[in-house]
Parts: C-alpha cells; sequence; structure tokens
C-alpha cells in the first residue's frame, strides 16, 4: 500500500522551477545535522539525505510556498528525512532528539495548505508514510485501527472492499493526506454533514511525546475521566505529540443515495434554508452553497444566483426524510428546483485544483480562508471579509461558498485572488490574509474551520485565542518543554 507523496491525477503541486536539487532555502538558521548525529539516527530508523528530497520535503501546499517554487526555493531544508517503521522507533528518535534539542517536524502527504509541515528550524522532517496501513478492525463495534501515515484511498479501499464500512472522510485532499495529518489539523471532508469532522470520528490515539514516551488515549464511546486527553492532540500539528495510531469510528457502507440541486435570487436565502433545514434536524451528507460568482464559475450560474448542492446516503428511509427537510426549507426561503446533474458534476472535479494552480504559475496570488461562524453572524462575516480583502491593493477578487454546516453555524469558504507585479507578491500576500483574518475576526468568526494554523496563522493566535492561549503554551511548555517538536507553528513561543 506504498503512495508516493504529491500524487494525485487532478491535484499536482507546483514544481521547482529549476530542480529540487538547486533549490536554496528561503528561511535561514536550520538547525545542523552533524555527522555523529546523522550516523545515530541512521541507526535508529531509515533515513535520507539526497538534495532532492531534503528540498522536497521542505515544503508543503501553502501558497506561498508554491509561489517560492517558482523563483526555485524552498521554505527550509531539513538537515535528514527520517522514515520510521514502527512505534518503537519513533520514540527512540524522539529520546534522541529531545536529548540534543533537534527539532522534529513531522509530516504526512505535506498537503497542508498553511506552512504546517514545513520544517522551519530544520533538523528531522519525520515522513510519517511509512508507518502505514490497517493494523486491526472490530466490525461489530465499527473501529479501524490505522497507522498515522496511511493515506486516505488506501484506508478506504480495504474498508469498503472487505468489511463494507467507510470513515466517511472525504477532503478535497483525500488522495494526498494522511490520516495523522487529518488527526493533526482537525481536518473536515466534504461528506461531514452526515459524518462529522475528523475530531468525531477519532476513538482513540497512540502517540509518542517530545521525550519518547508512549501513551494512549481515549478508547471508549464516550467518558467522563477528566478533560478528553485524546482532544487535546486533535489539531495540534505536531507540536504536541507524534500521533502513530489512530482508532477511526466507521459506518456501514450506504447503499442508498439521493441527490438535489436548488438556487437561490441570493446567497443569504440560501443561507437562511441551509440554516432552517439542519435547525430542524436534516443532516445530508454533502450541503454546500455557493455564492452568485462561484456558481458562475462552476455551476452554470448568472452570477447573482446562488447555487445548493445536497446529497444524502444512509438507509432509505433516513435519506427520503431527510431530503424531504431539505425540499421544504428551500422552497419556504424561495428556492428553485435546479438539475440534480449539478451534483453529479460536481462529483467529478470536486478535487481538481489545477485552474488555481495554474493562476498561481501565471504569477496571481490565490489562496483561500475557511472560518466557521455562528448564524447570527454569518452575513456579517461574508460582507466585512470580502469587503476587506477586495480593499487591498491589487486584489481582483473574493468569492466565498458554505461547505459545512452545524446546529449552530457553517463554515465560510472564501477564494480570494490579486494580481501583484512579482516583487510586491509577499506583501500583498500578507496584506491579503491580514485583512481577511482580521475582518473575519472582528466579526465574530474564529481562526480555522479545517485547514488549521501552520505557519500562516501563526500571527493570529494570541489574538484569536485571547486570554486562553496561556492554557495552550503551558500545555506545549510542559509536553515539550525544549520546543523541539515542530518550533515556529501555532503562535508558541
Ligand atoms: C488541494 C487541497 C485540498 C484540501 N482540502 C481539504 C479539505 O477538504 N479538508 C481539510 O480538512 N483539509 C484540506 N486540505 C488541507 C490538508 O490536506 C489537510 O490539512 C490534511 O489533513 C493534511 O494531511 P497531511 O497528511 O498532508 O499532513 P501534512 O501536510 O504532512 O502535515 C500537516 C500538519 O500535521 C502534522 N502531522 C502530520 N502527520 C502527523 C503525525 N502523524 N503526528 C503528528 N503530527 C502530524 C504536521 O507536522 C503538520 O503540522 C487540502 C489541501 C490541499 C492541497
Amino acid at each position: 500500500m506504498t503512495r508516493h507523496i504529491f500524487t494525485s491525477s487532478a491535484t499536482e503541486p507546483i514544481e521547482f522551477s529549476e530542480s529540487a536539487t538547486t533549490a536554496t532555502s528561503h528561511f535561514e538558521d536550520a538547525f545542523v545535522i552533524t555527522s555523529s548525529m546523522l550516523s545515530a539516527l541512521q541507526n535508529i530508523c531509515p533515513c535520507d539525505t539526497s538534495a532532492d528530497n531534503l528540498a522536497q520535503s521542505g515544503r508543503d501546499w501553502w501558497p506561498r510556498a508554491m509561489n517560492w517554487a517558482l523563483r526555485n526555493e524552498t521554505p527550509q531544508r531539513a538537515g535528514v528525512v527520517c522514515r520510521p517503521t514502527s512505534t518503537e522507533q519513533v520514540s527512540e528518535l524522539a529520546i534522541f532528539c529531545n536529548e540534543h534539542r533537534i527539532p522534529i517536524t513531522a509530516a504526512g502527504g505535506r498537503s497542508a495548505v498553511t506552512g504546517a509541515a514545513v520544517p522551519l528550524r530544520g533538523g528531522v522532517a519525520l515522513d510519517m508514510t511509512s508507518l502505514q496501513g490497517i493494523e486491526s478492525v472490530d466490525s461489530v463495534s465499527g473501529l479501524v485501527e490505522v497507522w498515522a501515515g496511511t493515506f486516505g484511498p488506501d484506508m478506504e479501499a480495504v474498508l469498503q472492499k472487505q468489511y463494507e464500512l467507510t470513515v466517511g472522510h472525504f477532503p478535497q485532499s483525500f488522495d494526498i493526506s494522511t490520516v495523522g495529518g487529518w488527526v493533526a489539523c482537525r481536518g473536515a471532508g466534504q461528506y461531514s454533514t452526515r459524518y462529522g469532522k475528523i475530531e468525531d470520528m477519532v476513538a482513540a490515539l497512540e502517540v509518542v511525546l517530545a521525550d519518547g514516551t508512549i501513551i494512549r488515549t481515549g478508547g471508549a464511546p464516550a467518558g467522563a475521566v477528566g478533560p478528553d486527553l485524546t482532544q487535546i492532540f486533535l489539531g495540534s500539528e505536531g507540536t504536541l505529540g507524534i500521533i502513530t495510531k489512530v482508532w477511526l469510528r466507521a459506518h456501514p457502507m450506504p447503499h442508498y443515495q439521493q441527490r438535489a440541486a436548488y438556487t437561490f435570487a441570493t446567497f443569504a436565502d440560501g443561507i437562511q434554508a441551509v440554516r432552517t433545514l439542519i435547525r430542524d434536524g436534516a443532516t445530508p451528507a454533502v450541503l454546500r452553497l455557493y455564492d452568485g460568482s462561484e456558481s458562475k464559475r462552476s455551476h452554470g450560474g448568472d452570477g447573482t444566483t446562488a447555487t445548493l448542492l445536497v446529497l444524502d446516503e444512509a438507509n432509505q428511509s433516513l435519506v427520503e426524510t431527510t431530503m424531504s427537510i431539505v425540499h421544504d426549507a428551500a422552497i419556504a426561503n424561495n428556492a428553485s428546483p435546479a438539475d440534480a446533474a449539478l451534483v453529479e458534476s460536481w462529483m467529478h472535479h470536486r478535487n481538481d485544483t489545477s485552474a488555481l494552480q495554474a493562476l498561481t504559475r501565471k504569477g496571481f496570488v490565490v489562496d483561500t480562508l475557511e472560518v466557521a461562524v455562528s448564524w447570527s453572524a454569518v452575513d456579517a462575516v461574508v460582507h466585512d471579509v470580502e469587503e476587506a480583502i477586495l480593499a487591498v491593493p491589487h486584489a481582483r477578487s473574493a468569492t466565498c461558498h458554505l461547505s459545512h454546516s452545524y446546529l449552530d453555524g457553517a463554515c465560510l469558504y472564501f477564494t480570494f485572488a490579486a494580481t501583484p507585479p512579482e516583487d510586491e507578491f509577499d506583501s500583498t500576500y500578507q496584506a491579503l490574509w491580514d485583512a481577511g483574518q482580521h475582518a473575519a475576526l472582528n466579526a465574530g468568526a474564529n481562526l480555522s474551520h479545517h485547514h488549521g494554523v501552520g505557519l500562516n496563522r501563526a500571527r493570529f493566535m494570541k489574538d484569536a485565542l485571547g486570554s486562553a492561549f496561556v492554557v495552550l503554551q503551558a500545555l506545549k511548555t510542559t509536553l515539550d518543554p525544549h520546543n523541539i517538536l515542530n518550533p515556529g507553528k501555532l503562535g508558541f513561543k
């Protein structure tokens, strides 16, 4: 079940302009691995110091790093790529690195879009993808024990074919991301309204701490055993521990599906319909509402009407009831039923990001900003974020869709583009994020719904968490006193 990183039929990253081997590092101050350290690491697990792999493992899908690749730069070079094949090897490696203060940055598919997997201080790039495969399945309880470095398609193929089960986690990056990366970033799949986010799917974790201690958290369907320790590592982005194994909750494979599409005169009307149907208890697996511009771009709209795509899969009576609630809420908010073939078309193109890649190659700043927001603040966040982004010099567009819904609110997913002169790419990128993220926070949104924080959003963490940030910092200081785990991320000191 070996899968190479950065492979996907419709999703190719931007290559270095010359060759990865000659790429230079954008950031300075990398930790230097001495030859004696390298020998010790090589005695623990397979290691790689080829120039090509050091440069490749220095980046992820952060759009800024994609632009740097066009200048033949990688954000940072690790001193060595280590590929452990067991939890014990991860533990031995952590003990050695902790003793010698060597930074360790864990990585799965390196599909993070925030710079989270960039080894900012050099040291060890810990490639987790040799820890892969399903270890066991409890098909009575629907529990899957899976190694953290397993890619999505590898896990689902085995579960669906051999066990008639599905975890139901299908992020757009499904082909190029791993179970450990999903957990470390608190990811969300496109079917999340029925199956939940990854934090709802994780039953237990095996984690290696910075000092090499191997711990196991969770393990019961629910608990009242103090705070939930599993949740501490969900979203920790490699800064609090290295996740080696995950126990995921799986569902019986659904054998019934329905699809529907609607158009609304305005995005706000569509939002009211989604809020109504969700508050009435309907949870269709896919529920995506696109504003006028995104509808025109992807679903053939006229530029003003919003498009709602709905797909549900489960037991037949559950799906029929759900889709009937959806229909009633849509019609009550003045929707016109549209051709359900729009859903089919979305299914075919949903993981294809080649259009965004093409714009990056042409020198556009293109990125996405996703936040979670309560229903009462949705309209203000949409307005304020778009207005703030469009006020930045060289900004060309800011559009929005609603991609995940909850009883109390939703995820708003903004896509923005700008065309700065080449020497203003970095400053424009920074200005767009400052404008959009501050506007979102000020209007009541959180910092991120599922992409996480990484490097790109580290500067907003204290604003976003306020006085509660000290709790997170205290955890970091206690669990990783020498700051060896993914230093420079999540806004830590
Ligand atoms: C085209 C595209 C579409 C995307 N769509 C979605 C989407 O729909 N939903 C979504 O949630 N995300 C999406 N993402 C973002 C990204 O795919 C997710 O954040 C994903 O969960 C990262 O997984 P990964 O294996 O690639 O992790 P990496 O990028 O390798 O790492 C991400 C972070 O997790 C840490 N990490 C990785 N593995 C471990 C481990 N075993 N232990 C501890 N820390 C670890 C790393 O240190 C890093 O901080 C998308 C990205 C791209 C490029």
